[in-house]
Order: structure tokens, then sequence, then C-alpha cells
């Protein structure tokens, strides 16, 4: 044949490219479902530079003949019977047979293959949808894709690719859950050289969460097994214990007949379930799959996406809720409390009343109760003697700036009567506000206050936020946090800083780490590593949820003017709210 082929429909694929293939990881996505439906057992994924440089897949699955392998390449042509009833149509409806040539026509495209009873295999190589070249080659039975600079032809395409990191996580995760929907194929996923998660073929799916996310979480997790034999509904898989929850959704995964979807029908259904179960704002860690007639799937969603809809959402809702729903009352019934009362474990600590609150007195000379944040705010009334180290002579002065309490209003509030006028406080805001720089002013201090652990917290993490950890341990540990590594994974925290409670201190590390994860890539300096650490520590689930006595009001308010930028909490949200009075004496007609 000629060396040189134009493919038909070139322009097509690339049409079909731009809109599936929408970035790196539905290359991988469309890979590895194909090394799926051909039975691989073993399935390796390799890329670079979040993908967008080169993609490998590589499979054992049943590979196909020279006639077959072209064929692939071809618009439309697929091996698989396709009907209404196919599993497939979950997520490839609108997109048969046109993943490989789409893909094909927008990068260096690398095709190696041999099936069963062929002594050689064929290698057939595309640039940008033009055939180069297909010649025999010797290889395994199985199939090996490569892609190559993917949308270096399309330039408008790859102007819209994230960053390498984030399309880096992209490929990670969703491999993750295609090795969680299949634990009985071996998957190993490296980028570059190096190996990001490899697991053998498991028997089971808690062996394979085990692999991929730790057995600590895998340990955390029970059984869900439910069908409804009117619909054909079906819902099995693993679910957090009552009271264990995350800080993000990533590990709240669904899938529709084996594949992963995003639905929110799906999701709420599970959040609903552990309403009251688990504190407000955390997600439950869970592995569902739902197995469903597939006609009853709404495939009119963009291929894409993994998003599905059902015909009837109502009742899946109701399905799922309701299994799940059972499922965590039967282990509340039957939970011994190992560790602690399993809804408890992960609520706030008890509100710690500072017995230093002193009445409002004019004499009360605000102690300093931190270090010194080091030069003196600009905000804050300064002595007129400039040293700024002069701590004694602005104790009195800052008395008479005092604010005095008048009374706290429905619970978020305080008013205040100040020399400038009358105040409204928003008393999170502002506990959040001094908190936060309480944490940020450790960061100054060489020996931060720090608490030892009377029994050490063993934790376990996954390969990549064990990395993430390693990497920021230095830093960590140098603010008042003692955690050691001891194994591969395995790591063990035996001192907390004084600002964190220690019954928060498992959920608050997981969180930080995850935190380090996502900020990852971006080579930060440590002091802003450290803010976003101190962000996390006030906000979110670690706000205080208690009610403060007026005491502890009124002492909140003299700590907040010793902060550095007193009127916005950390996340940038007013922290109280003055109207002078000279305002007053405007609004009643006083010149
Ligand atoms: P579809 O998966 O919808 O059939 P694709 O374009 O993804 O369309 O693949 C086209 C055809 O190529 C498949 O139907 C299958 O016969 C063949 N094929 C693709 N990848 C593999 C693989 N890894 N192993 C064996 N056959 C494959
Ligand atoms: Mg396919």
């Amino acid at each position: 044949m000629s060396s040189i082929r134009i493919l038909s429909d070139r322009v097509a694929n690339q049409i079909a490219a731009g809109e599936v293939i929408e970035r790196p990881v539905a290359v991988v996505k469309e890979l590895v479902e194909n090394s799926i439906d051909a039975g691989a057992s073993r399935i390796e994924i390799e890329f670079r530079n979040g993908g967008k440089s080169y993609i490998r897949v590589e499979d054992n699955g049943r590979g196909m003949s020279p006639d077959e392998a072209l064929l692939s390449l071809e618009r439309h042509a697929t091996s698989k019977i396709r009907e209404a009833a196919d599993l497939n149509e979950v997520s490839s409806f609108g997109f048969r047979g046109e993943a490989l040539p789409s893909i094909a026509s927008v990068s260096r495209f690398t095709l190696r293959t041999r099936a069963e009873g062929w002594e050689h295999g064929t290698v057939i190589k595309i640039n940008g949808g033009k055939l180069l070249e297909k010649k025999e080659c010797g290889m395994p039975v199985g199939t090996v894709i490569e892609v190559a600079q993917l949308f270096n032809s399309v330039p408008a395409r790859r102007k819209f690719l994230k960053t390498d990191s984030t399309e880096t996580a992209h490929i990670t995760y969703n491999s993750r859950l295609f090795a969680v929907a299949h634990p009985n194929v071996a998957f190993r996923v490296l980028e570059g050289g190096r190996t990001v998660f490899q697991s053998p073929a498991c028997e089971n799916l808690r062996d394979r969460i085990a692999e991929i996310w730790g057995r600590r979480l895998a340990d955390d997790l029970i059984p869900v097994e439910a069908s409804d034999p009117q619909s054909g509904l079906r819902l099995h898989g693993l679910t957090a214990k009552p009271g264990v929850g995350r800080s993000t959704r990533r590990e709240l995964v669904t899938l529709v007949n084996r594949r992963p979807v995003d639905s929110r029908t799906l999701g709420f259904a599970v959040l609903d379930a552990y309403h009251g179960r688990i504190q407000k704002g955390r997600y439950p860690p869970a592995f569902l799959f739902l197995e469903i007639e597939p006609r009853e799937v709404d495939v009119n969603v963009h291929p894409a996406k993994r998003e599905v809809r059902f015909r009837n959402e109502g009742s899946i809702r109701r399905f799922v809720l309701g299994a799940i729903t059972e499922t965590l009352s039967k282990a509340s019934e039957t939970a011994s409390p190992p560790r602690s009362n399993p809804v408890k474990r992960e609520e706030p600590p008890a509100p710690k009343v500072n017995p230093a609150i002193r009445p409002t007195s004019k004499e009360a000379s605000p102690q300093v109760s931190r270090p010194s944040p080091g030069p003196v705010s600009a905000s804050m009334p300064t002595a007129t003697t400039a040293a700024p180290e002069a701590k004694p002579a602005e104790a009195p002065n800052r008395s008479e700036k005092q604010w005095r309490l008048i009374s706290l209003l429905r619970k978020q509030y305080a008013l205040f009567d100040g020399p400038g006028g009358l105040i409204m406080l928003h008393i999170r805001h502002a506990d959040q506000r001094v908190r936060f720089e309480r944490i940020l002013d450790s960061y100054q201090t060489s020996a931060p206050a720090s608490q030892g652990l009377l029994i050490p917290i063993p934790i376990e993490l996954e390969p990549l936020a064990s990395e993430a950890l390693q990497s920021h341990l230095e830093l960590i540990n140098r603010q008042g946090f003692r955690i050691e590594e001891f194994g591969r994974n395995f790591f063990r925290i035996e001192a907390i800083p004084s600002w964190l409670g220690q019954d928060q201190a498992e959920t608050f590390v997981r969180d930080m780490v995850d935190l380090l994860r996502q900020r990852g890539g971006s080579r930060q300096k440590d002091e802003l590593i450290w803010e976003s650490v101190a962000k996390l520590a006030v906000g979110g689930s670690y706000r205080r949820s208690d009610s403060l006595s007026e005491a502890a009001v009124q002492k909140l308010a003299e700590d907040l003017l010793l902060c550095e930028t007193p009127h916005t909490s950390p996340s940038g949200k007013p922290t109280f709210s003055e109207i002078s009075w000279g305002e007053w004496e405007r609004r009643f007609g006083n010149p």
C-alpha cells in the first residue's frame, strides 16, 4: 500500500475529537474502557505532562488482527454489538466507534496490537489523522496505544487545557475510579517513569480500596447490599460507617453499571442518608455500585462528562436513600464503640472556655495572651512613645479604647459601646480572625506551644497523600506538630500545636494533607502554605459551633483589637461594623 493514506472522514474525526476528547483524561478514559471491553486482566497507564505530551495505555486483552486494527481506526467501526440493552450505553452513547479515530485525528498516534493465534502483531502510526505506516511487529497478545502531542495541531483546543498538575490530578483520580470499578483487573499508573499507584488484581472491593486509598479507609466502610426485584435496581458496595466523614467528596464514588459517574441524584441521596450521622459540611466516603436497566438511564448527556440522568430520578433517589439508611441504622444498632462513640468522633471539641476571662473594667489591662506579633499594627492605638516594644505604656491607652459589651444579639452578634461609636461585632468572623492570627504568630515563634499526646495517633495515608505529607513534614513539625513516619504510608501523630483540639487532631491532619496535596504542584513559600493551613484550622468544620458567654465575647473583642488585620475574617468577611457617634448626631439632626 502507499505509505501515506488519508483516513476517511478526517475532518469529521477532528470535530468529534473536539467535542468529546475535551482533555487528556478523556483519552485515558476511552482507552481504558476499550481495554476493559477487550477482557484485559492487566492495564498499565503512563502519561507525561498531564497527558498533554504523552499517554500510553497497555493491556493484555484479546488484541486485534491486522485487519481489525485498521478497521478500528475507521469512523463508526466497532466490534461491539450495540443494542438498547448494552451496558456501554451508559457512557459511550453517541460515541460508538468514534474514540480511536477521533483521538488519532488530533495527535501522533501509535497502535500496537496482537490477537490470539497471530504470529505477529501490527503497528499502525498516524499523525493528525494521516496514516503514516502499518507494519508487522513482535509483541505479546494485547494492545498498546500511545498518544503523543495531543491537540498540537489544534491550538484552539490546547489553549483550554489546564496546567500539567491539574490534568495529572484528573488522570490519576480517574484511573483510581477505574481501578475501583474493576477490582479484578491489575492496574499500574505511571507519571513519567514514576509509579503513581499500582494494585494487583484484588479479590474484592474492600481489598482494592485498601490498596488504593489505604487500609484505614477500607476499615471505615461497611457493606451495602440492596435490591428491588420490581424495578430491577440493585445497590452494592461499601459505605462509610456512621460518623466517618471527609472534607471533600473525592471519596464519595458512585458507579452506574460499573462506570464511574457524576450524578446529583445519587450524591444527594447518599448525603441525605447520612444526615445527622455525620458532621455538617463533611462527606461520607463511599463506593457505591448501582445496577440498573440501561434504558432507565438517560444517555442524552455529553459523553465526555461523567454525568448521567435517570429516567425516574425520584425512584432512584428513594431506593438509594432507603438502602443506605437501612445499612446505617443496622450498623448503629450493632456498633460496638471501639475508638469512641462513632457519632461523636467527628464532632468539634468541647468549647474551651478561657478561665482567664476578665470582666470589663477600666483597670483591666488586656494581658497579651499570645506572644507578641512583632510590630504593633497600624490599626492599634499606638503609644506616643515611639518604642514599639514599650508594652506597658500602651496598656492604659488601649483600655481607654476598649469596647464595652452591651448585649449579645441573635447568638451571632454582639453590640458594643465604643469610643468612636456603636459597634456590631460578628462573633464567628471575629473568632476566626483571632484564632487565625494566633496560628500565624506561631509561625514566627521558634518553639510554638505544643502538646504531646499521651497516646500517639497512628494514621495511614494513601501513597499520594503520604508523599504530600512527607514533603511538608519539616514545615509542619516546626509548627508545633510532631508527626513521624514509621513505615510505608504510615505516620504517627505524637504532638500537636496548642491551638488544635486533641480530639480533632487526626481529622485535622488528614484535612491538612488534603490541602497540601491540592496545593501540591505549585512551589510555594512555607509562609503561604502555613497561611492556608491556618485558614483551614478556623474555617469550615473547624469553626466554632458553640455559643460564647458574655465574658468570652468581651475577651474576644479585646483580642480582636490586638490583631494585625482586625477588620476582616481570614476569608475576607467583615468582623465588625461601626456606626459613629457623629453619624448618630446627624441622624438625630444635630449638626
Ligand atoms: P468502541 O469502543 O465504541 O467500539 P472505539 O473507537 O473505542 O469504539 O474502538 C473501536 C474498536 O476497536 C472497538 O470496537 C474494538 O473492536 C477495537 N479496540 C479498541 N481498543 C481495543 C483494545 N484495547 N483491545 C482490543 N480491541 C480494541
Ligand atoms: Mg471505545
